[in-house]
Protein backbone atom coordinates (compact mmCIF):
# COMPACT_ATOMS: atom_id res chain seq x y z
CA UNK A 1 0.00 0.00 0.00
CA UNK A 2 1.40 3.88 -0.90
CA UNK A 3 -0.24 5.86 1.78
CA UNK A 4 -0.26 9.66 1.01
CA UNK A 5 -2.98 11.27 2.89
CA UNK A 6 -1.53 12.40 5.97
CA UNK A 7 -3.16 15.82 5.71
CA UNK A 8 -6.67 13.69 6.81
CA UNK A 9 -4.76 11.63 8.99
CA UNK A 10 -1.15 9.94 10.13
CA UNK A 11 -0.42 6.89 11.34
CA UNK A 12 0.05 7.04 15.48
CA UNK A 13 3.45 6.53 15.40
CA UNK A 14 4.93 3.22 17.73
CA UNK A 15 7.03 5.28 19.88
CA UNK A 16 3.69 6.93 21.09
CA UNK A 17 1.56 3.68 20.67
CA UNK A 18 3.76 2.10 23.69
CA UNK A 19 3.66 5.29 25.80
CA UNK A 20 0.00 5.29 25.91
CA UNK A 21 -0.46 1.23 26.30
CA UNK A 22 -0.02 1.73 30.41
CA UNK A 23 -2.48 4.16 30.93
CA UNK A 24 -5.49 1.89 29.63
CA UNK A 25 -5.41 -1.49 32.32
CA UNK A 26 -2.32 0.19 34.34
CA UNK A 27 -2.73 3.23 35.37
CA UNK A 28 -5.82 3.75 34.91
CA UNK A 29 -6.67 6.10 37.62
CA UNK A 30 -8.34 9.26 37.35
CA UNK A 31 -6.80 12.26 37.48
CA UNK A 32 -8.87 13.71 39.68
CA UNK A 33 -8.65 11.15 42.62
CA UNK A 34 -6.36 11.47 45.58
CA UNK A 35 -4.49 8.46 45.48
CA UNK A 36 -1.06 7.49 43.99
CA UNK A 37 -2.50 6.06 41.07
CA UNK A 38 -4.78 9.11 39.96
CA UNK A 39 -1.36 11.31 41.24
CA UNK A 40 0.77 8.92 38.41
CA UNK A 41 -2.08 9.96 35.92
CA UNK A 42 -2.33 13.52 36.28
CA UNK A 43 1.02 13.67 36.49
CA UNK A 44 1.37 11.87 32.87
CA UNK A 45 -1.44 14.42 31.95
CA UNK A 46 0.97 17.78 33.38
CA UNK A 47 4.24 16.21 31.31
CA UNK A 48 2.01 15.87 28.63
CA UNK A 49 1.19 19.51 29.03
CA UNK A 50 4.71 20.57 28.82
CA UNK A 51 5.48 18.60 25.90
CA UNK A 52 3.10 20.41 24.01
CA UNK A 53 3.84 23.82 25.77
CA UNK A 54 7.41 23.07 24.53
CA UNK A 55 6.50 22.59 21.01
CA UNK A 56 4.26 25.46 20.92
CA UNK A 57 6.92 27.89 23.18
CA UNK A 58 4.24 29.00 25.95
CA UNK A 59 3.79 27.95 29.41
CA UNK A 60 2.43 24.45 30.42
CA UNK A 61 -1.10 26.46 31.94
CA UNK A 62 -1.61 28.14 28.94
CA UNK A 63 -1.91 24.30 27.03
CA UNK A 64 -6.01 23.41 27.42
CA UNK A 65 -7.07 19.42 25.98
CA UNK A 66 -9.90 18.85 24.29
CA UNK A 67 -11.38 16.23 21.92
CA UNK A 68 -10.01 17.13 18.78
CA UNK A 69 -8.88 20.64 16.25
CA UNK A 70 -12.81 20.68 15.65
CA UNK A 71 -13.56 21.04 19.37
CA UNK A 72 -10.72 23.54 20.00
CA UNK A 73 -11.67 25.21 16.77
CA UNK A 74 -15.02 25.69 18.36
CA UNK A 75 -14.38 26.66 21.61
CA UNK A 76 -11.85 29.21 20.62
CA UNK A 77 -14.84 30.53 18.68
CA UNK A 78 -17.85 30.14 20.12
CA UNK A 79 -16.16 30.90 23.67
CA UNK A 80 -15.28 34.13 22.50
CA UNK A 81 -18.28 35.05 20.31
CA UNK A 82 -20.41 34.24 23.92
CA UNK A 83 -18.04 35.07 26.49
CA UNK A 84 -17.76 39.26 24.44
CA UNK A 85 -21.15 39.68 23.09
CA UNK A 86 -21.55 42.86 25.19
CA UNK A 87 -18.22 44.32 23.29
CA UNK A 88 -19.59 43.55 20.01
CA UNK A 89 -20.97 40.75 17.39
CA UNK A 90 -18.60 40.71 14.62
CA UNK A 91 -16.12 37.90 13.54
CA UNK A 92 -13.69 37.94 10.86
CA UNK A 93 -12.61 34.70 8.90
CA UNK A 94 -11.23 33.05 5.71
CA UNK A 95 -13.58 31.74 3.17
CA UNK A 96 -10.91 29.18 2.84
CA UNK A 97 -10.74 27.69 6.59
CA UNK A 98 -11.60 24.28 7.53
CA UNK A 99 -15.59 23.06 8.20
CA UNK A 100 -14.41 23.29 11.83
CA UNK A 101 -14.30 26.80 11.40
CA UNK A 102 -16.77 27.31 8.96
CA UNK A 103 -19.56 25.80 10.18
CA UNK A 104 -19.02 26.99 13.75
CA UNK A 105 -19.04 30.54 12.27
CA UNK A 106 -22.41 29.65 9.98
CA UNK A 107 -24.00 28.29 13.11
CA UNK A 108 -23.02 31.77 14.87
CA UNK A 109 -24.61 34.22 12.12
CA UNK A 110 -27.85 31.97 12.99
CA UNK A 111 -27.00 33.59 16.77
CA UNK A 112 -26.97 36.67 15.02
CA UNK A 113 -23.46 37.21 14.58
CA UNK A 114 -22.08 38.80 11.86
CA UNK A 115 -19.27 36.95 10.13
CA UNK A 116 -17.14 38.58 7.40
CA UNK A 117 -15.16 35.97 5.25
CA UNK A 118 -12.61 37.26 3.81
CA UNK A 119 -11.32 36.95 0.13
CA UNK A 120 -8.09 34.92 -1.30
CA UNK A 121 -5.79 35.23 -4.25
CA UNK A 122 -5.19 32.53 -6.69
CA UNK A 123 -2.85 30.82 -4.11
CA UNK A 124 -4.76 31.23 -1.39
CA UNK A 125 -3.16 33.87 0.64
CA UNK A 126 -6.19 35.96 2.70
CA UNK A 127 -5.81 39.69 1.63
CA UNK A 128 -4.04 41.98 3.85
CA UNK A 129 -5.84 44.93 3.01
CA UNK A 130 -9.42 43.62 2.76
CA UNK A 131 -8.35 42.28 6.53
CA UNK A 132 -7.62 45.48 7.47
CA UNK A 133 -10.43 47.57 6.26
CA UNK A 134 -12.71 44.94 7.42
CA UNK A 135 -11.89 44.95 11.12
CA UNK A 136 -14.29 47.80 13.07
CA UNK A 137 -15.23 48.52 16.58
CA UNK A 138 -17.30 45.87 17.42
CA UNK A 139 -14.88 43.13 15.65
CA UNK A 140 -13.99 40.69 18.62
CA UNK A 141 -12.38 37.80 17.24
CA UNK A 142 -10.20 36.92 13.70
CA UNK A 143 -9.47 33.38 13.18
CA UNK A 144 -7.24 32.92 9.97
CA UNK A 145 -5.63 29.19 9.47
CA UNK A 146 -2.12 28.95 9.82
CA UNK A 147 -1.77 26.64 6.66
CA UNK A 148 -5.00 25.20 4.20
CA UNK A 149 -5.31 21.42 4.67
CA UNK A 150 -6.29 21.18 1.08
CA UNK A 151 -3.79 23.03 -0.99
CA UNK A 152 -1.55 23.41 1.44
CA UNK A 153 -0.87 27.42 1.42
CA UNK A 154 0.90 28.70 4.53
CA UNK A 155 -0.89 32.56 5.37
CA UNK A 156 1.38 35.12 6.59
CA UNK A 157 0.35 34.60 10.76
CA UNK A 158 2.97 36.85 12.13
CA UNK A 159 1.71 40.09 10.24
CA UNK A 160 -1.73 38.81 10.31
CA UNK A 161 -1.60 38.40 14.03
CA UNK A 162 0.39 42.38 14.30
CA UNK A 163 -2.34 43.91 12.46
CA UNK A 164 -5.39 42.76 14.54
CA UNK A 165 -4.09 43.18 17.82
CA UNK A 166 -3.12 47.26 17.06
CA UNK A 167 -6.92 47.16 16.50
CA UNK A 168 -7.42 45.29 20.19
CA UNK A 169 -8.70 42.60 18.63
CA UNK A 170 -8.46 38.55 19.98
CA UNK A 171 -6.62 36.54 17.00
CA UNK A 172 -6.81 32.83 16.59
CA UNK A 173 -5.24 30.46 14.39
CA UNK A 174 -6.15 27.01 13.30
CA UNK A 175 -2.73 25.43 13.06
CA UNK A 176 -3.95 21.97 12.98
CA UNK A 177 -2.02 21.21 9.49
CA UNK A 178 1.18 22.69 10.91
CA UNK A 179 1.98 21.64 14.74
CA UNK A 180 4.32 18.88 14.20
CA UNK A 181 4.62 19.87 10.31
CA UNK A 182 6.68 23.21 11.44
CA UNK A 183 8.18 25.28 14.38
CA UNK A 184 5.91 27.41 15.20
CA UNK A 185 6.09 29.67 18.05
CA UNK A 186 2.88 31.28 19.67
CA UNK A 187 5.38 33.87 21.59
CA UNK A 188 7.14 34.72 18.66
CA UNK A 189 3.79 35.40 16.24
CA UNK A 190 2.02 37.04 18.84
CA UNK A 191 -1.10 34.54 18.83
CA UNK A 192 -4.15 34.81 21.44
CA UNK A 193 -5.77 31.20 20.60
CA UNK A 194 -4.58 27.96 18.74
CA UNK A 195 -5.94 25.07 17.63
CA UNK A 196 -4.06 21.74 16.95
CA UNK A 197 -5.07 18.38 16.69
CA UNK A 198 -2.67 15.08 17.42
CA UNK A 199 -3.76 12.49 14.56
CA UNK A 200 -1.81 15.00 12.26
CA UNK A 201 1.35 14.45 13.77
CA UNK A 202 1.62 10.58 14.66
CA UNK A 203 -0.22 10.78 17.52
CA UNK A 204 -3.99 9.15 18.38
CA UNK A 205 -7.02 10.42 17.22
CA UNK A 206 -9.24 11.76 19.60
CA UNK A 207 -7.23 13.93 21.17
CA UNK A 208 -6.45 18.18 20.54
CA UNK A 209 -5.17 20.82 22.69
CA UNK A 210 -6.10 24.74 22.52
CA UNK A 211 -3.85 27.62 23.28
CA UNK A 212 -4.82 30.40 25.17
CA UNK A 213 -2.83 33.46 25.99
CA UNK A 214 -2.58 34.09 29.71
CA UNK A 215 -4.74 36.74 29.92
CA UNK A 216 -7.39 36.14 27.54
CA UNK A 217 -10.52 35.83 29.42
CA UNK A 218 -12.40 32.82 27.70
CA UNK A 219 -15.20 30.90 28.55
CA UNK A 220 -15.73 27.46 29.42
CA UNK A 221 -17.38 25.14 26.48
CA UNK A 222 -18.10 22.46 28.05
CA UNK A 223 -19.56 22.47 31.19
CA UNK A 224 -19.68 19.67 34.53
CA UNK A 225 -16.43 18.76 36.76
CA UNK A 226 -13.04 21.17 37.13
CA UNK A 227 -10.89 19.61 35.10
CA UNK A 228 -8.24 21.55 32.48
CA UNK A 229 -8.53 24.57 35.42
CA UNK A 230 -12.09 24.79 35.47
CA UNK A 231 -12.24 25.60 31.62
CA UNK A 232 -13.00 22.39 30.31
CA UNK A 233 -15.12 19.81 32.06
CA UNK A 234 -15.01 15.68 31.56
CA UNK A 235 -12.51 13.11 33.31
CA UNK A 236 -9.31 13.13 30.99
CA UNK A 237 -8.69 11.04 27.82
CA UNK A 238 -5.46 10.37 30.00
CA UNK A 239 -3.96 7.38 26.59
CA UNK A 240 -5.26 10.24 24.30
CA UNK A 241 -3.30 13.01 26.40
CA UNK A 242 -0.06 10.86 27.11
CA UNK A 243 -0.37 9.85 23.12
CA UNK A 244 -0.37 13.95 21.98
CA UNK A 245 2.60 14.66 24.51
CA UNK A 246 4.77 11.82 23.37
CA UNK A 247 3.97 12.65 19.99
CA UNK A 248 4.86 16.63 20.41
CA UNK A 249 8.04 15.23 22.23
CA UNK A 250 9.33 13.47 18.80
CA UNK A 251 8.43 16.34 16.75
CA UNK A 252 10.36 18.53 18.84
CA UNK A 253 13.56 16.29 17.74
CA UNK A 254 12.10 15.29 14.65
CA UNK A 255 10.42 17.35 12.36
CA UNK A 256 12.95 19.50 10.89
CA UNK A 257 14.96 16.40 9.81
CA UNK A 258 11.22 14.99 8.48
CA UNK A 259 10.40 18.00 6.33
CA UNK A 260 14.33 18.30 4.74
CA UNK A 261 13.11 14.28 3.35
CA UNK A 262 9.34 14.82 2.65
CA UNK A 263 10.23 17.89 0.33
CA UNK A 264 12.62 16.35 -2.10
CA UNK A 265 9.81 13.63 -2.59
CA UNK A 266 6.78 15.89 -2.85
CA UNK A 267 9.10 18.18 -5.25
CA UNK A 268 9.81 14.92 -7.68
CA UNK A 269 6.19 13.64 -7.39
CA UNK A 270 4.99 17.23 -8.95
CA UNK A 271 7.60 17.43 -11.10
CA UNK A 272 7.13 14.14 -12.57
CA UNK A 273 3.39 14.33 -12.75
CA UNK A 274 3.77 18.08 -14.88
CA UNK A 275 5.96 16.30 -17.32
CA UNK A 276 3.82 12.91 -17.56
CA UNK A 277 0.73 14.45 -17.69
CA UNK A 278 -0.60 17.74 -20.00
CA UNK A 279 -3.19 19.82 -19.06
CA UNK A 280 -3.06 20.14 -15.16
CA UNK A 281 -3.08 23.00 -12.85
CA UNK A 282 -1.14 23.04 -9.36
CA UNK A 283 -3.12 24.36 -6.48
CA UNK A 284 -1.90 26.31 -3.80
CA UNK A 285 1.32 29.04 -3.24
CA UNK A 286 4.64 27.52 -4.97
CA UNK A 287 6.30 28.65 -2.39
CA UNK A 288 4.49 29.60 0.97
CA UNK A 289 2.78 25.88 1.01
CA UNK A 290 3.15 23.02 3.33
CA UNK A 291 6.46 20.83 2.05
CA UNK A 292 4.16 17.83 2.29
CA UNK A 293 1.16 18.88 -0.24
CA UNK A 294 0.81 18.61 -3.91
CA UNK A 295 -2.81 19.51 -4.98
CA UNK A 296 -3.65 19.26 -8.85
CA UNK A 297 -6.51 19.01 -11.22
CA UNK A 298 -6.16 17.10 -14.01
CA UNK A 299 -8.57 18.46 -17.08
CA UNK A 300 -11.40 16.54 -18.00
CA UNK A 301 -11.10 13.50 -15.54
CA UNK A 302 -13.38 12.81 -11.98
CA UNK A 303 -11.30 13.42 -9.20
CA UNK A 304 -13.61 10.79 -7.78
CA UNK A 305 -12.52 8.53 -10.07
CA UNK A 306 -9.24 9.03 -10.10
CA UNK A 307 -9.43 8.13 -6.64
CA UNK A 308 -11.37 4.68 -6.98
CA UNK A 309 -8.17 3.91 -9.91
CA UNK A 310 -5.71 4.66 -7.09
CA UNK A 311 -7.18 2.66 -4.24
CA UNK A 312 -7.23 -0.72 -6.96
CA UNK A 313 -3.52 0.37 -7.56
CA UNK A 314 -3.33 0.76 -3.34
CA UNK A 315 -2.48 4.27 -3.60
CA UNK A 316 -4.78 6.42 -0.71
CA UNK A 317 -4.84 9.82 -1.42
CA UNK A 318 -8.38 12.84 -1.42
CA UNK A 319 -9.66 14.91 -3.82
CA UNK A 320 -10.28 17.46 -1.22
CA UNK A 321 -10.31 17.72 2.21
CA UNK A 322 -11.24 14.16 4.07
CA UNK A 323 -14.48 15.89 5.54
CA UNK A 324 -15.60 16.91 2.03
CA UNK A 325 -14.91 13.54 0.19
CA UNK A 326 -17.90 11.79 -0.71
CA UNK A 327 -20.15 14.65 -1.51
CA UNK A 328 -20.77 16.30 -4.78
CA UNK A 329 -20.38 19.55 -3.30
CA UNK A 330 -17.31 21.15 -4.92
CA UNK A 331 -14.13 22.11 -2.44
CA UNK A 332 -14.74 26.06 -1.18
CA UNK A 333 -10.96 26.25 -1.10
CA UNK A 334 -10.90 25.61 -4.56
CA UNK A 335 -13.85 27.87 -5.49
CA UNK A 336 -12.43 30.39 -3.63
CA UNK A 337 -9.03 30.59 -5.24
CA UNK A 338 -10.61 30.77 -8.34
CA UNK A 339 -10.23 27.75 -10.55
CA UNK A 340 -12.37 27.09 -13.19
CA UNK A 341 -15.79 25.48 -12.54
CA UNK A 342 -15.01 23.07 -14.99
CA UNK A 343 -12.02 22.17 -13.24
CA UNK A 344 -13.68 22.23 -10.18
CA UNK A 345 -14.68 17.91 -9.72
CA UNK A 346 -10.96 16.86 -11.08
CA UNK A 347 -8.57 17.87 -8.22
CA UNK A 348 -6.53 15.06 -6.44
CA UNK A 349 -4.29 15.74 -3.72
CA UNK A 350 -1.48 13.97 -2.26
CA UNK A 351 0.04 14.81 1.47
CA UNK A 352 3.23 13.22 2.14
CA UNK A 353 4.70 12.27 5.38
CA UNK A 354 7.58 10.03 7.00
CA UNK A 355 7.12 7.31 6.04
CA UNK A 356 6.79 7.42 2.43
CA UNK A 357 10.02 6.56 0.05
CA UNK A 358 11.29 7.16 -3.74
CA UNK A 359 9.44 3.71 -4.47
CA UNK A 360 6.50 5.74 -3.14
CA UNK A 361 6.58 8.48 -5.32
CA UNK A 362 7.92 5.98 -8.42
CA UNK A 363 4.49 4.21 -8.02
CA UNK A 364 2.62 6.75 -8.44
CA UNK A 365 4.20 8.35 -11.07
CA UNK A 366 4.39 5.15 -12.94
CA UNK A 367 0.30 4.30 -12.12
CA UNK A 368 -1.47 8.14 -12.10
CA UNK A 369 -0.54 8.88 -15.82
CA UNK A 370 -2.21 5.76 -17.30
CA UNK A 371 -5.55 6.07 -15.21
CA UNK A 372 -5.13 9.82 -16.64
CA UNK A 373 -5.35 8.66 -19.63
CA UNK A 374 -7.56 6.00 -19.60
CA UNK A 375 -10.71 8.21 -17.88
CA UNK A 376 -9.55 11.14 -20.14
CA UNK A 377 -10.40 8.88 -23.33
CA UNK A 378 -13.65 8.10 -21.54
CA UNK A 379 -14.60 11.77 -20.76
CA UNK A 380 -16.65 14.08 -23.30
CA UNK A 381 -14.63 16.88 -22.10
CA UNK A 382 -11.39 15.77 -23.29
CA UNK A 383 -10.29 17.17 -26.88
CA UNK A 384 -12.64 20.07 -26.51
CA UNK A 385 -11.62 23.16 -25.46
N1 LIG B 1 -8.63 22.17 10.99
C1 LIG B 1 -7.94 21.73 9.94
C2 LIG B 1 -7.15 22.69 9.11
C3 LIG B 1 -7.93 20.37 9.61
O1 LIG B 1 -7.24 19.93 8.56
C4 LIG B 1 -8.70 19.48 10.41
C5 LIG B 1 -8.78 18.05 10.06
O2 LIG B 1 -8.73 17.67 8.90
C6 LIG B 1 -9.39 19.99 11.52
C7 LIG B 1 -9.34 21.35 11.77
C8 LIG B 1 -10.17 19.11 12.42
O3 LIG B 1 -9.34 18.38 13.27
P1 LIG B 1 -9.89 17.06 14.00
O4 LIG B 1 -9.92 15.99 12.94
O5 LIG B 1 -8.92 16.76 15.08
O6 LIG B 1 -11.23 17.38 14.53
Amino acid sequence: MVYMDYNATTPCDKRVVDEMVPYFSEQFGNPSSIYRLARDAKKAVEKARENLAKLLDCKPEEVFFTSCGTEADNWAIIGTAFGMREKGRHIITSSIEHHAVLHTCKFLEKMGYEITYLPVDRYGIVDIEILKKSIRKDTILVSIMAANNEIGTIQPIKEIAQIVKEKGVLFHTDAVQVVGKLPFSVKQLGLDMLSLSGHKFYGPKGVGALYVKKGVKLIPFIYGGGQERKKRAGTENVAGIVGIGKAAEIAISEMTEEGEKIRPLRDKLEEGIKQKIPEIIINGHPEKRLYNTLNLCIRAVEGEAILLHLDFEGICASSGSACTSGSLEPSHVLVAIGVPDILLHSSLRLSLGKHNTEDDVDKVLEVLPGIAEKLRKMSPFWGKK
